[in-house]
């Protein structure tokens, strides 16, 4: 594939779409653009056709289902369990480690019943286990999981039910690991089992002092608010060796935090447990488990780079990172198996969101505006004559700061009254005429000289996107989290609108205006010119972990339609499983609306409204049913 330097109109193809938007870059080699300009879901390992996702969608909604859409491709995840199983595989052959690699799912990153249920089915060639965080994710853990020898890491603070239910899943069989978080937690755990009858296997967390990069980054150094201190960690090994009990000591813990960025910081951290497991291991704990928690990082941005949403390494590299950190530290001890707590991997690829654009402002001069009138005053005429010699002006640059000085000064004069709305709209006109003028005599937003940088947001299209920030992307707006974006279709056309979106929530933060480029971030997003009534589909990518149960109901927009698909070797797919999203009233029922309390006083008021002659009963009728319609509808823009 050839990227031209700088594609036109005429000779731009799909290549240069996925170019601009970093399709490969990020796609972890399954998502790919298809000639005729479809973003397309690949599977590189399966050699499948690449699915085009109009497709996909056009099969969902002839089964009623709408946008916005929240579509699971099963295999993503089946494959990334492969992949994560495998680079662990090789690694540990490579380097002639004779532990075993034994990952968990952490159930927080995405806990919907069917992520839960396809790990645990993709997992079984590999042994895949869970991890739980609270009661909830545990009971979920316990009840989800075969007795077939998979992990069952228990962290987080637990308490007598917590501890109780953990203990009676070891009874049934289950593997299950109770991670001691705090000192107290031990008492817990001793009394319990004590009464129980049961035997626990216990594992410490420690306290790295390694500090990492990236956002989740205060999970590491010696004042997380988990794990133990080194003093209480000798403390325990001590009280359990007294107690007789060292050998309930399975695993040593750690985590450094989420998205790990740079792989030396991976390589500081691992070095920094393996010295701890070694010591525990010649004071006698058994062990034979060593987890390093979550943290390998996905590549949202596509960059390869140590910026904190990106990573600087592969999965691959990961693995032979921790492999040979923990080998080199073992000195004659046995090796241990290592478990990897990793779920944002496992999960990030294989959700998208998919959602139309119903509208867009465009900041365009109307026609005609721009012209001089005889009786306009001074400073409007010379901002007319600055604005219509711009295009071959000597210094555009200079020529515009006294354009900006004049419009600041006619701002003021109006609302200080000395111009009409009339002449101050033609204002408005002449600084979007300015601009675009700019534009044009540079080429494009991206060749702006450093003064008129501003240009790009200032025309920037204000698209408006049929989803919710605040339900499917929370990360996006609380901690500034960039997902890629795409429009799924249309990619063998050059997009010429520079565009931010705007979610349908009444809330100006409910927008996505930074977005990932090929080197640096973005605030606008190339897309094409969308027409009134066209059915313009965009995705949000990798939005699988964290993202769902994060999500909050601001302006009560629920949950979306959600979809699973599975495609096949010949490229075909198969709807495993559809979800309606929520309705007004199921919205309504979650903030305390029961189902016809509403209604019943609608029906009061309209009733009286009859009473009292200010209504027919005819119009009561249809108030009433256009009421039950709305209540019936989903939550999102509708047709
Ligand atoms: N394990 C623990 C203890 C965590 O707190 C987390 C998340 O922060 C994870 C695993 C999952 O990390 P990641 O999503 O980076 O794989």
């Amino acid at each position: 594939s050839v990227v031209k330097a700088n594609p036109t109109m005429t000779d731009w193809t799909a290549e240069d779409a996925a170019e601009l938007y970093g399709i490969r870059r990020w796609g972890n080699g399954y998502f790919d653009v298809t000639p005729d300009g479809a973003l397309a879901v690949r599977l590189p390992e399966q050699g499948a056709r690449p699915v085009p996702l109009p497709e996909i969608l056009a099969g969902l909604r002839e089964r009623g289902l709408s946008l916005p859409l929240l579509l699971r491709v099963e295999n993503l995840l089946d494959n990334q369990i492969a992949r994560l199983h495998r680079a662990f595989r090789d690694a540990m052959t490579e380097q002639k480690f004779p532990g075993r690699y034994r990952g968990v799912y952490p159930i927080k990153v995405n806990q919907q019943r069917q992520v839960i249920e396809e790990i645990v089915r993709f997992g079984t060639p590999w042994g895949h286990g869970l991890e739980a965080g609270s009661k909830a994710e545990l009971a979920i853990a316990v009840a989800s999981l075969p007795l077939d020898g998979r992990l069952l890491i228990c962290n987080g603070y637990k308490d007598r039910q917590f501890i109780e239910l953990g203990l009676q899943a070891r009874a049934l069989g289950h593997d299950c690991i109770f991670v001691l978080e705090t000192p107290a937690e031990l008492d817990l755990i001793l009394e319990c089992s004590e009464r129980l009858g049961i035997e626990p296997a216990l594992g410490i967390r420690a306290k790295l002092a390694t500090r990492v990069g990236g956002h989740w980054n205060l999970t590491s150094g010696e004042r997380s608010i988990f794990g133990l201190s080194i003093t209480q960690m000798i403390q325990t090994v001590d009280r359990l060796r007294d107690l007789g009990h060292l050998s309930w000591l399975r695993l040593l813990h750690c985590h450094l935090g989420s998205q790990i960025p740079e792989l030396h910081q991976v390589a500081a951290a691992a070095h920094e447990a393996s010295r701890f497991y070694a010591e525990l291991v010649r004071e006698g704990a058994p062990l034979g488990l060593i987890d390093f928690g979550g943290g390998l990082a996905v590549d949202y941005l596509g960059q390869r780079s140590t910026d904190s949403q990106s990573c600087d390494y592969s999965l691959r590299d990961y693995a032979s990172c921790l492999v040979e950190t923990l080998k080199a530290e073992l000195d004659g001890l046995p090796a241990p198996d290592i478990v990897t707590e990793s779920g944002r991997p496992l999960v990030a690829y294989y959700s998208m969101l998919l959602f139309n654009l119903f509208d867009v402002t465009r900041f365009e001069p109307a026609p005609g505006q721009i012209q001089a009138r005889p009786d306009d005053q001074p400073k409007l005429r010379e901002l007319t004559e600055l604005v219509n010699r711009l295009s071959d002006c000597e210094n555009p640059e200079e020529d515009y700061r006294r354009i900006l000085q004049l419009r600041d000064e006619l701002h003021r004069d109006f609302v200080a009254g000395r111009i009409d709305l009339r002449r101050r709209a033609r204002v408005q006109n002449l600084i979007l005429a300015a601009g675009h003028t700019l534009l044009e005599r540079f080429g494009s937003a991206d060749n702006l000289p450093e003064p008129l940088h501003e240009l790009r947001d200032e025309l920037a299209d204000i698209a408006y996107g049929n989803l919710s920030v605040f339900q499917s992307l929370p990360d996006h707006w609380a901690i500034g989290q960039l997902f890629p974006v795409a429009p799924i279709a249309r990619l063998n056309e050059k997009p010429g609108r520079e565009t931010i979106i705007a979610d349908i929530t009444c809330d100006s933060d409910g927008r996505i205006s930074r977005f990932a480029g090929p080197a640096d971030k973005r605030t606008t997003l190339p897309v094409h010119g969308v027409e009134p009534g066209e059915d313009y589909v965009m995705g949000v990518f990798l939005v699988g972990a964290y993202q769902e149960t994060l999500g909050d109901l601001h302006n009560l927009f629920g949950d979306t339609d959600i979809a699973s698909v599975r495609i096949d070797k010949d490229g075909c797919f198969e709807v495993i499983r559809e979800d309606k999203g929520d309705s007004v009233e199921g919205i309504l029922a979650q903030v305390q609306y029961p189902p016809g309390a509403l209604r019943d006083r609608l029906r009061a008021t309209a009733e009286d409204a009859v009473r009292s002659d200010r209504i027919s009963l005819e119009r009561r009728r249809a108030i009433l049913s256009c009421f039950d319609a709305c209540l019936r509808s989903g939550t999102y823009h509708g047709d």
